[in-house]
Protein backbone atom coordinates (compact mmCIF):
# COMPACT_ATOMS: atom_id res chain seq x y z
CA UNK A 1 0.00 0.00 0.00
CA UNK A 2 2.92 2.79 1.28
CA UNK A 3 5.11 1.39 -1.69
CA UNK A 4 2.04 1.83 -4.12
CA UNK A 5 1.34 5.53 -2.99
CA UNK A 6 4.97 6.42 -3.39
CA UNK A 7 5.36 4.40 -6.80
CA UNK A 8 2.19 6.88 -7.65
CA UNK A 9 4.05 9.62 -6.17
CA UNK A 10 7.16 9.49 -8.31
CA UNK A 11 5.46 8.81 -11.29
CA UNK A 12 3.26 11.81 -10.30
CA UNK A 13 6.24 13.79 -10.15
CA UNK A 14 8.15 12.67 -13.23
CA UNK A 15 5.29 13.23 -15.62
CA UNK A 16 4.93 16.98 -14.06
CA UNK A 17 8.59 17.44 -14.17
CA UNK A 18 9.11 15.68 -17.65
CA UNK A 19 5.73 17.28 -19.21
CA UNK A 20 6.49 20.76 -19.46
CA UNK A 21 9.75 20.50 -21.23
CA UNK A 22 7.99 18.15 -24.04
CA UNK A 23 5.12 20.52 -24.48
CA UNK A 24 5.45 23.87 -22.45
CA UNK A 25 2.39 25.16 -24.20
CA UNK A 26 0.01 22.97 -23.30
CA UNK A 27 1.11 22.33 -19.80
CA UNK A 28 -1.20 25.20 -18.01
CA UNK A 29 -4.50 24.37 -20.22
CA UNK A 30 -5.33 21.57 -17.87
CA UNK A 31 -4.96 23.59 -14.34
CA UNK A 32 -8.21 24.81 -13.06
CA UNK A 33 -8.83 28.91 -13.06
CA UNK A 34 -7.27 30.11 -9.41
CA UNK A 35 -10.52 30.70 -8.49
CA UNK A 36 -11.72 27.36 -8.91
CA UNK A 37 -9.45 25.57 -6.13
CA UNK A 38 -10.23 21.88 -5.36
CA UNK A 39 -7.76 22.30 -2.74
CA UNK A 40 -10.38 24.76 -0.94
CA UNK A 41 -12.99 22.21 -1.70
CA UNK A 42 -11.36 19.43 -0.29
CA UNK A 43 -10.42 21.20 3.00
CA UNK A 44 -14.56 21.61 3.51
CA UNK A 45 -15.50 18.28 2.76
CA UNK A 46 -12.59 17.09 5.05
CA UNK A 47 -13.45 19.80 7.45
CA UNK A 48 -17.33 18.04 7.40
CA UNK A 49 -16.04 14.79 7.44
CA UNK A 50 -14.26 15.75 10.71
CA UNK A 51 -17.28 17.04 12.40
CA UNK A 52 -19.55 13.84 11.19
CA UNK A 53 -16.96 11.20 12.95
CA UNK A 54 -16.80 13.91 16.45
CA UNK A 55 -20.77 13.33 16.18
CA UNK A 56 -20.53 9.52 15.35
CA UNK A 57 -18.51 9.41 18.56
CA UNK A 58 -20.33 11.89 20.41
CA UNK A 59 -23.37 10.07 19.41
CA UNK A 60 -22.68 6.29 20.37
CA UNK A 61 -21.24 7.39 23.37
CA UNK A 62 -24.33 9.27 24.32
CA UNK A 63 -26.04 5.48 23.59
CA UNK A 64 -27.84 6.85 20.76
CA UNK A 65 -26.06 4.94 18.10
CA UNK A 66 -26.07 0.78 18.40
CA UNK A 67 -22.41 -0.63 18.08
CA UNK A 68 -23.33 -2.05 14.50
CA UNK A 69 -24.78 0.76 13.34
CA UNK A 70 -21.24 3.64 15.00
CA UNK A 71 -18.95 0.41 13.42
CA UNK A 72 -20.59 0.73 9.88
CA UNK A 73 -21.19 4.87 9.67
CA UNK A 74 -17.39 4.48 11.33
CA UNK A 75 -15.86 2.44 8.61
CA UNK A 76 -18.00 4.95 5.60
CA UNK A 77 -16.07 7.92 7.53
CA UNK A 78 -13.10 6.32 7.13
CA UNK A 79 -13.10 4.93 3.63
CA UNK A 80 -14.25 8.60 2.63
CA UNK A 81 -11.13 9.96 4.85
CA UNK A 82 -8.76 7.66 3.55
CA UNK A 83 -9.97 9.00 -0.25
CA UNK A 84 -9.67 12.86 0.32
CA UNK A 85 -6.40 12.29 1.91
CA UNK A 86 -5.28 10.63 -1.39
CA UNK A 87 -6.64 13.13 -3.51
CA UNK A 88 -5.68 15.85 -1.26
CA UNK A 89 -2.03 14.59 -1.24
CA UNK A 90 -2.30 14.36 -5.40
CA UNK A 91 -3.59 17.97 -4.75
CA UNK A 92 -0.17 19.00 -2.94
CA UNK A 93 1.98 17.69 -5.33
CA UNK A 94 0.47 19.85 -7.77
CA UNK A 95 -0.36 23.08 -5.92
CA UNK A 96 2.92 24.74 -5.34
CA UNK A 97 6.31 24.03 -6.20
CA UNK A 98 7.03 25.11 -2.63
CA UNK A 99 4.61 21.86 -0.95
CA UNK A 100 6.82 19.53 -3.72
CA UNK A 101 10.10 20.99 -1.96
CA UNK A 102 8.46 20.08 1.19
CA UNK A 103 7.32 17.08 0.42
CA UNK A 104 11.27 16.28 -0.96
CA UNK A 105 12.92 17.37 1.89
CA UNK A 106 10.01 15.81 4.44
CA UNK A 107 10.50 12.18 2.33
CA UNK A 108 14.03 12.56 2.95
CA UNK A 109 14.13 13.45 6.68
CA UNK A 110 11.97 10.69 7.07
CA UNK A 111 13.50 7.81 5.21
CA UNK A 112 16.68 7.19 7.61
CA UNK A 113 14.67 7.75 10.81
CA UNK A 114 14.62 5.23 13.30
CA UNK A 115 11.45 6.29 15.21
CA UNK A 116 8.45 4.02 15.51
CA UNK A 117 5.05 4.85 14.28
CA UNK A 118 1.99 3.24 15.70
CA UNK A 119 0.84 0.98 12.77
CA UNK A 120 -2.54 -0.11 11.65
CA UNK A 121 -1.99 -3.23 9.98
CA UNK A 122 -4.51 -5.44 10.40
CA UNK A 123 -3.98 -8.85 12.44
CA UNK A 124 -6.71 -11.18 10.57
CA UNK A 125 -6.27 -9.62 6.74
CA UNK A 126 -3.09 -7.85 6.78
CA UNK A 127 -4.58 -4.48 5.39
CA UNK A 128 -2.70 -1.20 6.20
CA UNK A 129 -5.29 0.60 7.24
CA UNK A 130 -4.28 4.58 6.41
CA UNK A 131 -5.78 6.05 9.51
CA UNK A 132 -5.92 5.57 13.08
CA UNK A 133 -8.54 2.84 13.42
CA UNK A 134 -10.24 0.74 15.64
CA UNK A 135 -11.80 -1.41 13.17
CA UNK A 136 -10.00 -3.00 9.70
CA UNK A 137 -11.31 -1.06 6.94
CA UNK A 138 -11.25 -4.13 4.92
CA UNK A 139 -12.53 -7.15 7.03
CA UNK A 140 -13.76 -5.18 9.97
CA UNK A 141 -11.66 -6.76 12.76
CA UNK A 142 -10.34 -4.98 15.79
CA UNK A 143 -7.33 -3.24 15.43
CA UNK A 144 -4.77 -2.92 18.29
CA UNK A 145 -2.05 -0.38 17.19
CA UNK A 146 1.45 -1.65 17.66
CA UNK A 147 4.62 0.53 17.31
CA UNK A 148 6.60 0.04 14.00
CA UNK A 149 9.59 1.16 13.35
CA UNK A 150 10.15 2.92 9.75
ZN1 LIG B 1 -8.66 -6.79 8.05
Amino acid sequence: MLLGIGILITLTLLVLVVAPLLAPETASASMLPVDVTPQIDLKRRRLVLYENLQDLEFEYKAGKLSADDYNALRLDYTAEAAQLMAVSQDLEITSTEEAFIERAVAARRARPSTQSVPDYTCPKCGFENPLPVKFCGECGAAIVPRERKV
